[in-house]
């Protein structure tokens, strides 16, 4: 087994791919019966070893779609190993949609909740906050129904728990009504985007930026809802979108690999071909964009308040360590929540996302900036590159030790425990 950026690699004793809930069900009885170790993996997305263990990996690809739609309450039912862009089409299908999404859609709904995966946009909380109900096969083997309104604790623990509690069988999400994005991208400078932060976030409903290291220059990205058609011709995008930020990208990545001293220029070219462009789609497909560079990543979630002294200190970071890197630093903004294990609780939020192109050395930059991120009350992405532990983050989260009680109840023989859920959770 391999993640997806190809930096992790394990060899699990089996693997086992599911195709309805009792066949979950029994895989967990069987399991617990001959005293063997569970971990579970959607689509591997992430860059932490949360799925490695030696033992028996779970994957439900084959446990896929809707299984009700509720157009009224506009909720739908669905299987936890469906894939965020099936589910964007299939919603499209019934006029409904997700109100939020990160910036691709390959990853499975049950992974993309377990670690908080979000988007961007100031009045939207990360992908977990559009859950409202839960069933999950716990460690004693027993299948669990939660929900806002029924065990309320035991739902806000399981809806963000990295695959600890059990395998997710089933989610119940929130939609809205279906909806096209105009996405409009321009170049500008990085001192005017941060004096006008405030506007950007609350004038545009989902605002980012990409900074270009070594550069003042920024790449802007703001969504709203049209009325507008769907764009008819693919042209405009598959430039901007797979042949630049794709392939030129790729070719560019592989030579500044052989040649470290050409990193600074290329991220100053790539800053002057900074362009402009926009585009009208589904609310899913303006989310998503295609990523066939690989590159490991390290994001952190900052108080949104502290934000700005942040990407100043990164900037003086990079400027005096002269990092061999070119990727842009990727900055969203997020609404606070209450879920005990997400980033965003309690406190308004900002995340900050550094990427290194595969194959080429990244400790050093990545623990400068961790650095930064900490003296800030950082908290990372679960799902990306960190070097914290249980002792940190029960600092860091105030309901930490209410979220591992209540995941000791659910898995008492710590059926769903790894060295590495070990290390960061207890
Ligand atoms: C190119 C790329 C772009 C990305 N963009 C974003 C982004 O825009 N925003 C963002 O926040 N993140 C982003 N991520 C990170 C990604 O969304 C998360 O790592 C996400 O968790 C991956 O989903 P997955 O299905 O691959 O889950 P996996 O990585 O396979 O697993 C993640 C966790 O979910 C658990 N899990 C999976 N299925 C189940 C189940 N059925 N029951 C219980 N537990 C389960 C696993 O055990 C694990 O702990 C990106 C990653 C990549 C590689």
């Amino acid at each position: 087994m391999q993640n997806w950026s190809t930096y992790i690699k394990w060899n699990p004793k089996e693997i086992i791919q599911p195709g309805s809930e009792d066949e979950i069900i029994r895989l967990v009885q069987k399991a617990i019966e001959n005293k063997r170790k569970i971990r579970i993996i959607g689509t591997g997305h992430s860059f932490e070893p949360l799925w490695v263990n030696e033992d028996i990996l779970v994957n439900l690809d084959k446990h896929s779609g809707i299984i009700e739609i509720d157009q009224d309450k506009q909720t739908v039912r669905v299987a936890a190993g469906t894939k965020l862009s099936t589910l964007g089409d299939l919603l499209f299908d019934q006029l409904l949609a997700q109100e939020n999404l990160g910036d691709i859609d390959q990853q499975s709904i049950a992974g993309s909740i377990s670690t908080g995966t979000h988007g961007t946009g100031t009045a939207f909380g990360n992908l977990s906050t559009q859950v409202i109900a839960l069933k999950f096969v716990n460690g004693k083997g027993e299948l669990i129904e939660c929900a806002l309104d029924n065990q309320f604790e035991l739902f806000n623990a399981a809806r963000l728990s990295l695959g600890s509690f059990g395998i997710i069988t089933e989610l119940t999400i929130k939609c809205v009504p279906a909806y096209r994005l105009e996405l409009e991208k321009k170049k500008e400078d990085l001192y005017e985007v941060l004096n006008k932060l405030d506007q950007y976030n609350n004038e545009n409903r989902n605002f980012e930026y990409y900074w270009l290291p070594y550069t003042d220059t920024t790449q802007t990205k703001y969504s709203n809802i049209t009325e507008k058609p769907a764009d008819k011709s693919n042209l405009g995008t598959w430039l901007n979108d797979i042949l630049l930020e794709n392939h030129i990208l790729r070719l560019v990545a592989e030579t500044a690999k052989v040649f470290p001293g050409l990193n600074k220029g290329v991220s100053k070219l790539s800053a002057a071909l900074v362009g402009g462009n926009k585009k009208v789609h589904q609310s899913h497909k303006v989310y998503a964009t295609p990523r066939y560079v690989k590159f490991n990543e390290m994001e952190y979630n900052i108080p949104q308040e502290t934000f700005r002294q942040v990407v100043l200190d990164i900037k003086s970071c990079i400027d005096k360590n002269s990092f061999p890197i070119h990727f842009p630093i990727e900055n969203r903004f997020v609404k606070e929540d209450d879920i005990y294990l997400s980033p965003a609780f309690g406190r308004p939020s900002a995340y900050i996302a550094c990427h290194v192109y595969k194959g080429k050395p990244f400790k050093e930059y990545f623990a400068a900036l961790e650095e930064i991120f900490v003296a800030n009350g950082g908290r990372p992405h679960w799902g990306k590159m960190h070097t914290r532990d249980a002792t940190y983050f029960a600092k860091v989260y105030p309901e930490f030790d209410r979220f591992i009680k209540i995941r000791n109840e659910q898995d008492p023989d710590r059926i769903f425990m790894s060295p590495y859920l070990q290390k960061i959770l207890c």
